[in-house]
This record gives C-alpha cells, structure tokens and sequence, in this order.
C-alpha cells in the first residue's frame, strides 16, 4: 500500500510516474477518452481540517471523472465540536473502511499520524507549512507544458517561504528533477533550515528574479503568524509585491504562477495577475484535476 504524504521522500521515478500519468489524464480530458470507471466501487473520504477552495473540489473532481464514490467529511459539524479526540475521529472514519483518505490538516506532520491508524492510502492535501504534494505536482505539471521539461530552468519562488508548504514541496520537486531554485523574501520570511541544502536566498525581488524562467509567489500565511509579526500589506507591497518593472528583470519568456488564493496588491499587481501572457494560474487550478486523477489512479488501483 502507497500514500502520498510528501515530496521528500519520493524517487525521481516516482515523481515522473505522477507527472506522466498526471500528462496523460490532461490529454485525455481533452480528447474525453479515458476509463471512466477506473475507480468503480471505491469510496474515498476527504477530511479537511482546515479551508480549501481549489484542493477539495478538485480532488473531487478528479475521484467524480474516474468514477470513484467521493464523501467529504465536514470539520465544523463533526463531534470534533463535542470534544471527540483527533485519534479517536480517525479511528472511527477508518473502521467505515474508505479506500482512500486525503486529509488536510493545520498541524504539522498530521497525515503522517493518520497514515499509521488507517489501512488505506492517504494522501496530504496540505499539513501546516510541511507538505502540500498535489500541489507540487500540478506546478511541475504547468511548467512543462510550458518549457517541455524542468531540467536546468531558473524558478525564484517569492514571498512568505518559511510558513509555505508549497515552497517546501516545490523546493524538493523541483530540486529532484534538476531545475534551479531559489529564495526572494524579505529576511523574517527566511527558513530557518532550507528544505533542500545550497538554495540560494535573495532579498531583493530585483536580484532574486533576475533570469528566471519562473516566477512563483507565495500569500502572506496570516492564519500561521503571530498578529504583531504580519507586515503591513502596502509596505510590503512596496518592496516584495511582483509588478511589470520587477518583472523586467526575468527572462522575457518568463511565466508567472500562484497556487491561490492571492492577494491582489499584496504579494502580486493584479494587472500581472490577470495577463495571460505571463499568467498560468488558471493553468494551474485546470491542472489540479489531472494531477489528482494520477495521483488517486497509482495509488487506489494497485
Ligand atoms: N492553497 C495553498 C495551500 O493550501 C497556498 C495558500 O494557502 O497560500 O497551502
């Protein structure tokens, strides 16, 4: 039995399994051939312990066009509320028996316990600033449509990098299949400890961006910073927000991306965001489908 609990401890081969299959499936939802039954029969239980908009629906999606049974499993109204123990929930979704489980969770590390109780796979669908793998995967996905392959590209990912678990699956994705990262933050956005050793960090958008062929910027990730400790939204604007003259400074080519929500004005100038010359948000929420149907088909159909 396989999870998908993180990028790290994936194999190169692993990776181009997922974006292969991740390939196939965006093909084959524009051809409309596929095996729609794939997932006939199984159920799987998305838990979400903290709010997604693009993650939960397109896991849905993804279970719907491969003809799995999807039940997604509400926080607010469980007996969480009536203090019902994280382990004893778990236990009591796990005796239903879900042939698959995707969690999301808000502490770090959290499917990786789940993943112990349960006897079914488990995928992360973000813990805390740990993981998000999916995430990876259908970012890995967009720039090769775009640049045919990963190997030797420059990607500056900008922005709250210590609290993102995006940059840290992106950090270890990227790395593995030999494109060229590095850090643009102020220095209180600095990890302590780098996901992956020798990423070079910048703290100027200027120097950071400079010859990239991607650019992707990271949301302020308020809900896990101290009230005193978020900068002021236009200040940090000022300095860190990606606008048309800092993007100047990357390869004339160079593609944009975000894995949402954004923060218009914050971290991105909405007028870069909505241009579709240098935009792929779009591309990246569209390719959250295919990449979760890879995901759900290697690990449910063995
Ligand atoms: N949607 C991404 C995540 O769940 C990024 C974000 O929330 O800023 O990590």
């Amino acid at each position: 039995m396989e999870h998908l609990l993180g990028i790290k401890e994936l194999s190169v081969n692993r990776v181009k399994d997922f974006l292969d299959r991740a390939d196939y499936y965006t093909k084959a939802l524009q051809s409309g051939k596929w095996d729609k039954e794939k997932l006939k029969n199984k159920v799987v239980l998305t838990l979400f312990f903290e709010n997604s908009t693009r993650t939960v629906t397109s896991f849905n999606f993804a279970g719907l066009r491969l003809g799995a049974e999807m039940i997604n499993w509400n926080a607010e109204v469980s007996s969480l509320s009536k203090n019902e123990s994280f382990n004893d929930t778990i236990d009591t979704l796990g005796a239903m028996k879900p042939d698959a489980v995707v969690i999301r969770h808000k502490e770090y590390g959290a499917p990786i316990k789940v993943a112990e109780r349960l006897d079914c796979p488990v995928i992360n669908a973000g813990d805390s600033w740990r993981e998000h793998p999916t995430q990876a995967l259908l970012d890995a996905l967009t720039i090769m449509q775009e640049k045919g392959s990963l190997e030797g590209l420059n990607v500056a990912i900008c922005g709250d990098i210590s609290h993102s678990r995006v940059a840290n699956s992106n950090a270890y994705l990227l790395s593995k299949m030999g494109a060229n990262i590095r850090f643009v933050a102020p220095s209180f956005f600095k990890p302590e400890e780098m996901p992956v050793e020798g990423i070079p960090f910048y703290d100027t958008m200027e120097e950071g961006i400079k010859d990239c062929d991607v650019v992707m910027t990271l949301r302020i990730q308020k809900e896990r910073m101290q009230q005193s400790k978020i900068p002021d939204d236009n200040a940090y604007f000022k300095d860190y927000g990606l606008t048309y003259e800092r993007l100047k400074y990357a390869k004339p080519d160079a593609i944009v991306m975000h894995p949402g929500p954004m923060n218009r004005g914050v971290e991105i100038a909405g007028d870069v965001a909505d241009d579709p010359k240098y935009s792929r948000m779009t591309a990246q929420v569209a390719n959250g489908i295919p990449t979760r149907m890879a995901v759900l088909d290697l690990l449910l159909s063995k």
